[in-house]
């Protein structure tokens, strides 16, 4: 870690930056909890230790420090949390924070792309205003779309010219960063001597387009969908979308999320559409949780990005095309990673955008009330797609439903999903019925991985370990010291690894040192359970009790080695094996009458 990620550390409370994403409450003395960003959960099992500013998750488990919360949540690499957490916390950034001078010179292209993008949708603005936007206008109050709602959303016009855009912004970008913003083209006119695409000038990509500027979580435009005004082989595909750039990228932004995020949060889901247009329109009319996802399946990233701030997500899609590619696959994907998903259907096969445009804003909160549970909405459609009571069509209904009962992570709602099913579909097949009951068996959870929970002595230990407080500074060398002279001892616990990081972690962080997630989550647990560190007496007593335990075990373990020495008649084995045995008898003993009493601390 460098020293400025030290000390970003240092100054940084968890707690405070936590309580940026998620709500917490006080839980004990230094301990905060509330609901796992990491998982569904409905009972807080997420807790922040405020003294040893790090936080973990008793449900799955996961633990890590300020850092690793804010690049887990906001999907970036370390320096980009550290950076963020800085920022978060009014940490001024030192200049050599970039790592490499690529990455400074990759900031100050991102500045400048969105300064570019600032500009050009302002200017966007302004030409949709004048007398040449006249015809923009015209189809955005055609889509019902009022003044003030061009104004929110910052739609705008793209003129009918090659260069109006390239002459606003020539003046203030050279043409290489022209060129990365993804507002202009170029032909590619042949390859140069080092090998490179060589382009022509540059021209406006988007021409005689209506404008709608797409936006990052924190609402700067990074990108625009434009629709062309004409139709027909000159205009051009119907929607133009910026490509790809250092700014953009398709698979990784929710249409709306900066305006939405909050609504999201307070109505406790997201609506979930498909197309920009439906997005816009629902959300002028006052149902703000609204987002879209731009007709194309979600991404894994756009999943992770939605689980921030909600895993209950209400689906609207397009009639025809709900079960069709990008519809099925998005609701598959929100599925497998545990989102609860509610599906609407809208009467006469209508869109979002037209439904609540030509009945109202009532009619579609009433719909959306309406929505079913995922379970329920896929058997009525097995239902309708193979209709009457002969079994080789209850087969197909089953089939069609085993997919989808799998893909679901929790047991309990597979096993409600398929016995739905069963009921519904009037299945009385013993064999369908196994069926079902085996697809609600089959997916294992994905929280498993836990291991064997610690004993008091080792919690004793880890926390001893972990003490940073010099009043208690002894209980942490005593058990230090135990560590490093006799690491054998410890060897059969199942926090061992832990330990031994923790011995020789100096002045570094506990949480920080050990690395192996399961044994992170050991450590986690123990010091989220602690009120007060040690005493010197627990930690003496606690250090005895596992060498007792050693002892025990190499006593078994000569037992089970002079029984076979025996049966073989090898009495030479026998006599040192025996002689071993006395020794280990003799120093357990001694270990007895040791005992340290309570009031040695
Ligand atoms: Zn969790």
């Amino acid at each position: 870690m460098s020293d400025f990620a030290q000390s970003v550390k240092q100054q940084a409370d968890i707690v405070k930056v936590i309580e940026g994403y998620i709500r917490l409450r006080k839980a004990g003395a230094q301990r905060f909890s509330g609901l796992c960003p990491f998982h569904k959960e409905k009972s807080p099992s997420f807790s922040v230790h405020a003294g040893q500013q790090f936080y973990y998750c008793f449900g799955c488990h996961v633990s890590g420090d300020v850092f690793t919360f804010v690049g887990k949540l906001e999907n970036v690499t370390f320096p980009e949390a550290v950076r963020i957490v800085a920022q978060r916390c009014g940490i001024p950034l030192p200049k050599r924070e970039f790592s490499s001078p690529e990455q400074a010179a990759e900031a100050r292209l991102r500045g400048k792309l969105l300064e570019l993008h600032e500009i050009a949708v302002a200017w966007f603005e302004e030409q949709l205003a004048s007398p040449e936007g006249a015809l923009a206008r015209e189809y955005l109050a055609g889509r019902g779309l009022t003044p003030e709602g061009i104004k929110t959303f910052r739609m705008g016009y793209a003129p009918d010219s090659f260069n109006a855009l390239r002459d606003r912004l020539s003046p203030i970008a050279d043409e290489e960063t022209l060129r990365a913003s993804g507002l202009f083209s170029a032909k590619e006119i042949g390859t140069g001597p080092d090998g490179q695409p060589q382009f022509g000038p540059l021209y406006d990509r988007f021409r005689k387009r209506v404008m709608f500027p797409i936006a990052n979580e924190s609402g700067r435009v990074i990108a625009f969908t434009a629709r062309a005004l004409e139709t027909g082989d000159k205009a051009g595909p119907k929607y133009l979308n910026s490509p790809e750039t250092q700014l953009f990228s398709k698979g990784q932004v929710l249409f709306n999320l900066d305006k939405a995020r909050t609504a999201i949060r307070r109505d406790g889901f997201a609506l979930l559409v498909e197309g920009q247009m439906d997005c816009i329109s629902v959300f002028l009319r006052g149902i703000q949780n609204v987002i879209a996802t731009s007709g194309t399946a979600f991404t894994e990233q756009q999943v992770a990005i939605l689980r921030r701030h909600t895993s209950n997500v209400v689906v609207n899609f397009d009639p025809d095309t709900a079960g069709a590619n990008a519809a099925e696959k998005s609701i598959a994907l929100l599925t497998e990673e545990g989102f609860s998903i509610k599906l609407v259907t809208l009467a006469d096969g209508l869109d979002p955008d037209r439904f609540i445009r030509e009945r109202g804003v009532e009619a579609y909160t009433q719909a959306l009330r309406g929505a079913r549970w995922q379970a329920d909405y896929l058997i009525e459609r097995a239902r309708a797609a193979f209709p009457g009571a002969a079994a080789e069509q209850k087969v197909k209904a089953v089939n069609f439903l085993l997919p989808h009962i799998r893909r679901i992570p929790e047991k309990l709602a597979r096993d409600q999903f398929a016995m739905d099913a069963a009921q519904k579909l009037g299945i009385d097949s013993a064999v369908l019925r196994e069926e079902l009951r085996q697809a609600a068996l089959k997916r294992r959870d994905r929280v498993e991985t836990r291991a064997a929970s610690l004993s008091e002595v080792e919690r004793i230990l880890l926390r001893a370990l972990a003490i940073n407080d010099p009043e208690h500074e002894q209980a942490r060398r005593i058990a230090t010291d135990a560590l490093l002279g006799r690491p054998e001892t410890f060897e059969h616990l199942g926090c061992c690894a832990a330990l031994q990081a923790l011995a020789t972690r100096q002045s570094r962080d506990p949480i920080e040192v050990v690395e192996d997630e399961t044994q992170r989550a050991l450590l986690a647990e123990a010091l989220l359970n602690e009120q007060v560190p040690p005493t010197l007496g627990e930690v003496e007593s606690a250090i005895q009790e596992i060498e007792e335990r050693a002892i025990e075990g190499q006593i078994r373990d000569l037992r089970a080695r002079i029984a076979e020495a025996e049966r073989r008649g090898d009495f030479a084995e026998l006599a040192v094996l025996t002689q071993r045995k006395l020794e280990l008898d003799r120093a357990l003993r001694r270990l007895h009458n040791q005992r340290p009493s309570d009031s040695a601390a």
